[in-house]
């Protein structure tokens, strides 16, 4: 049967991370923004609340929960800020290979510590040369006794300057492709990791996004992530997890922008009438409405599928393609609805269209999204 009702426990989780949203994000969004300030405390009170850290397994200390709770949470404090949404979520995308691949070690030394005190982490991936094509990493480990030495440098890592340590993939074995990937942890205090100044994003101001530069740094062989040469097989293993909760948060938002439009559109008045009663404004609105509930429901499919122990990469790129895609198109159509007031910063919604763009960029473009899609559909 399918049933779209959440159980008990799930509303609670989800009148938790609302609540907080409420209280925490939304009053301190705009300064973050604006400064471009790291939200250190509404992070750490996160951490208190366990609103971070949510799928690490309870054998390690956590509270182990599903994909599908984590999109709830992730949905709901979307709504309040994408910015502080995405500092407080870095550290799932950082555990995220751990979770699927990692050895008891590994698990023990590096995600147990995250649930008994106040840590971040970092996923480093993506280098000045290689986004979407995650294969064509430089970064190189080469082995050395028990070590392995590490040298290359990561681009655009979120919480780079806040992390205390970093998933990085590597190259192994460089003549090998994507077979001779392997990832490791890194803690962040190795001699020879150093990080870049914060760039200035376009949105999402409140997370911390640098560049993470690794010379000679050594690794003892026993932080490997998985198996030699399975890296970019984790990597991708992380997105299944991860993609859903990106896909949520930019629920959040486009609930968000639709909430502000229907609010300003019954207050507004032209021709003497509510803008609400023009139908070109209530059409849009009808538009929002369809969308937000349809990129719910393929980010509950796609969630649902991967804690059921079923193959979700499709489903999680449907979810983050068409969330990121329709919250993108959303926020700018509430700019539109609050004309030129939507234009200026004193009005909530030029922030959100400002912080959607990303959805559609980091976590694989909605182009790869679309390569993922494609492949699937016509049996590549
Ligand atoms: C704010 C921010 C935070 C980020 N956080 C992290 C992080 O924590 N860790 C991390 O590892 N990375 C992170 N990233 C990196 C992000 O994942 C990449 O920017 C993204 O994957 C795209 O890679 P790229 O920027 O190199 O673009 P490119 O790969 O150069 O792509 C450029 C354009 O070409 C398109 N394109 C590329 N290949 C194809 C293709 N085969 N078919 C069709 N179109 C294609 C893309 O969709 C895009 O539109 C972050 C980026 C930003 C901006």
């Amino acid at each position: 049967m399918v049933d779209f009702r959440l159980s008990e426990e799930q509303e609670l989780l989800r009148q938790l991370a609302r609540d907080f949203a409420k209280t925490e994000i939304m009053p301190a969004a705009a300064h973050h923004d604006e400064t471009g300030e790291f939200p250190t405390e509404i992070v750490k009170k996160a951490w208190e609340a366990g609103l971070l850290n949510t799928k690490i397994p309870e054998a390690y200390g956590g509270l182990g929960l599903g994909v599908f709770e984590s999109c709830i949470i992730a949905e709901e404090l979307g709504y309040g800020c994408t910015g502080i949404t995405t500092a407080i979520e870095a550290n799932n995308l950082a555990e995220a290979p751990l979770i699927v691949a990692a050895s008891d070690s590994v698990k023990k030394r590096f995600l147990a510590p995250m649930t008994e005190s106040f840590q971040m982490a970092a996923y480093c991936v993506t280098e000045p040369g290689a986004g979407s094509d995650v294969a064509g990493v430089k970064t190189t480990a080469v082995k050395k006794g028990d070590k392995y030495v590490l040298n290359g440098t990561k681009q655009w890592i979120t919480n780079a300057a806040k992390a205390d340590w970093y998933f990085v993939l590597a190259k192994t074995d460089p003549e090998a492709g994507h077979r001779g990937m392997t990832g490791f942890v890194v803690p962040r205090d190795s001699p020879g990791v150093s990080v870049g100044r914060k760039e200035k994003n376009m949105g999402q101001r409140a997370s911390d996004t640098r560049q993470v530069v690794f010379e000679d740094v050594e690794v003892p062989a026993d932080n490997v992530v998985g198996e030699v040469g399975h890296g970019f097989k984790v990597a991708m293993a992380a997105f299944d997890v991860t993609r859903p909760m990106v896909a949520a948060a930019a629920v959040g938002l486009a609930r968000r922008a639709m909430d502000e439009s229907i609010a300003y559109a019954k207050e507004r008045k032209t021709f003497g009438r509510p803008i609400a009663n023009h139908q070109a404004i209530a059409f849009m609105i009808a538009d929002m409405a369809t969308s937000v509930e349809a990129a719910q429901m393929l980010v509950w499919k796609s969630a649902l599928l991967y804690d059921q122990g079923k193959r979700n990469s499709l489903f999680a790129a449907h979810a983050k393609r068409f969330a990121a895609d329709e919250a993108m198109r959303i926020a700018t159509d509430a700019v539109q609805v609050f004309g030129g007031y939507g234009f200026n910063t004193e009005y909530p919604v030029e922030k959100l269209m400002r912080d959607a763009k990303i959805f559609q960029i980091y976590e694989g473009t909605s182009q790869i999204q679309r390569l993922i899609i494609s492949r699937h559909v016509l049996g590549e």
